[in-house]
């Protein structure tokens, strides 16, 4: 039995403290917030209620694995809701097409609304998707990052290697196997779940496609916000300690070892174990010792591009929209526009001019004061929250001036709601910084550009013995599966009590 100390109560802070307090330890999770979840928010005003981060639940299959290891099944405490469609595109010609919710009916939904043809070649780039899925979720996803030795696993057999292609990029592949430009720029779009370019980033994230379509888009009745208080009241259940409000400002290691924490007023907890769910970059920047044995990791992360973030609208809105999915993504005619601006190719980074545009709007009870009203999360990328090298979202009237230029892309793109603007909140990089001390606002850590940037993510074991990293920052990457995922790899590296 240890007694482990968890730094932060996001997803993957309370799933690793769920699992490590079903297996016998003695866990206390500290959150410097004055609630747990993270980046897992919630805005509730006037009977209108807003999820702030996450809005699609994707590889529910990892959640459940959760649960059944630490007690009653997600379908008894959480059950989720799989969306059809996933999600409704409108182009930049004008053309629309609501992607079905299940893998089999999306070929004959592409070739209606984007020709003969479309269907199947999508349909052939998602088998080359299992194929690398089959090859990378166990040697990859579910294995503790261990350089070299990860790339060995990869590659025990070369065919599994070439399936990967890991000199190609995501965006290299659609131009290979896609010939319509619409279907490639759904392609690139699943770059930006992990924050990153599809110019740079690995033909590996086509596995992000394939798990959306086939395990199924989903999402959590009342909002997504469920989620973390569901796994933090598992945690409890299983004896875990939550403290919020709880800021620490360093992890103390005596003879080379990890050996607790030291909170912001001044409290020290001693531990045996300190599991970090706190962003890498603040571990190993700011809350470990100097002269902390972190030499190489703190290497590897000057080494990689953090990914970017998100600008948020949260819109209270009379009335209903007939006929809107639950996801929207209305395109922009120029993509590569958009990751220039937030990637800062051509000039620094800068908010995009003419932004991709995600609007969630949950038909939920929960989310809206009457029948006759809607609440919807609109979300573009932007470039971080860097003041001095790059934008400062906190410049005066940039972020109202930008909210507006938001809502009037929508108009141009056929999705006008000026007039129904009950209120608005606005929350840029900034803000996503300040609330969930991620540094600069990114939402995923560190981006997957370049072909070795998931090698260089930080690993799961620091550098110091009895210092683990969970969550978006680290191995195997950010987004609610993978950090789940994160909580398993290192409660498999501790070990029962
Ligand atoms: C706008 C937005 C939209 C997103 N959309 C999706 C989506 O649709 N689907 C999806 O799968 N993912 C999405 N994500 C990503 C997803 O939210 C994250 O990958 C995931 O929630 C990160 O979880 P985490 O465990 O890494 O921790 P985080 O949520 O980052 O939590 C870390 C916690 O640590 C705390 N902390 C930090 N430093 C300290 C300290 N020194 N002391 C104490 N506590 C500390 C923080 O306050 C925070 O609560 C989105 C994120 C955002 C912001």
């Amino acid at each position: 039995m240890a007694r482990v100390v968890v730094v932060g109560a996001g997803l993957g802070g309370l799933a690793a403290a769920a699992r490590l307090a079903a297996t016998g330890h003695v866990v206390t999770v500290l959150e410097q917030a004055p609630q747990v979840g993270g980046k897992l928010g919630w805005y509730a005003r006037d009977g209108h209620g807003f999820d702030t981060g996450p809005s699609l639940v994707t590889l529910p299959q990892v959640l459940e694995d959760l649960f059944a290891a630490t007690g009653a099944p997600l379908s008894q405490v959480l059950p989720l809701q799989r969306l059809d469609p996933a999600v409704a595109y409108r182009f930049a010609d004008g053309t629309t097409t609501a992607m079905p919710g299940h893998r089999d009916d999306v070929p004959a939904r592409l070739d209606a609304d984007l020709g003969p043809g479309s269907g199947a070649q999508w349909a052939a780039l998602l088998t080359r998707a299992e194929a690398m899925w089959r090859a990378t979720e166990q040697p990859f996803l579910r294995t503790p990052l261990a350089g070299a030795a990860t790339l060995a696993r990869l590659a025990r057999n070369t065919a599994d290697l070439r399936t990967v292609a890991p000199g190609r990029t995501l965006r290299g592949l659609g131009r290979r196997h896609l010939t319509d430009p619409r279907l490639r720029m759904l392609l690139d779009r699943y770059a930006t779940y992990s924050g990153s370019d599809p110019r740079r980033a690995p033909a590996a994230l086509l596995t992000v496609p394939y798990a959306e379509q086939a395990f199924g888009s989903w999402y959590v009745p009342g909002g997504l916000r469920r989620l973390p208080e569901a796994v933090a009241a598992r945690a409890e259940a299983r004896g875990a300690v939550l403290r919020t409000g709880a800021a620490v400002a360093e992890v103390l290691v005596t003879g080379g070892r990890a050996a607790g924490v030291r909170l912001a007023d001044g409290e020290v907890l001693p531990a045996d174990v300190v599991v970090c769910n706190a962003d890498a970059a603040s571990l190993y920047g700011r809350l470990l010792p100097r002269e902390a044995p972190v030499r190489r990791a703190r290497a590897a992360l000057q080494r990689v591009t953090p990914s970017s973030s998100g600008f948020v609208l949260l819109l209270a809105l009379r009335g209903r929209t007939p006929g809107l999915a639950h996801h929207t993504v209305l395109f922009p005619t120029d993509y590569d526009a958009e990751f220039d601006a937030l990637f800062g190719r051509h000039g620094g980074p800068r908010p995009v001019t003419d932004p991709t545009v995600y609007v969630s709007a949950p038909d939920d009870p929960a989310t809206r004061p009457d029948e006759s009203s809607e609440s919807w999360f609109v979300l573009v990328n932007a470039p971080r929250h860097e003041p001095g090298t790059g934008v400062d979202w906190t410049a005066p009237g940039l972020a109202d001036r930008y909210a507006d230029q938001v809502l009037a892309t929508m108009a141009a793109r056929g999705l006008d709601v000026r007039d129904r603007v009950r209120w608005r909140v606005v929350r840029t990089p900034a803000d996503l910084e300040r609330e969930t001390a991620s540094p600069g606002g990114s939402i995923y850590g560190t981006s997957s550009n370049g072909a070795r940037a998931a090698f260089l993510r930080p690993a799961n074991a620091a550098g110091v013995p009895g210092l683990f990293l969970v969550g978006g920052s680290a191995h195997p990457g950010g987004g609610l599966p993978l950090v789940t995922l994160s909580a398993e790899i290192v409660a498999g590296l501790i070990g029962p009590a």
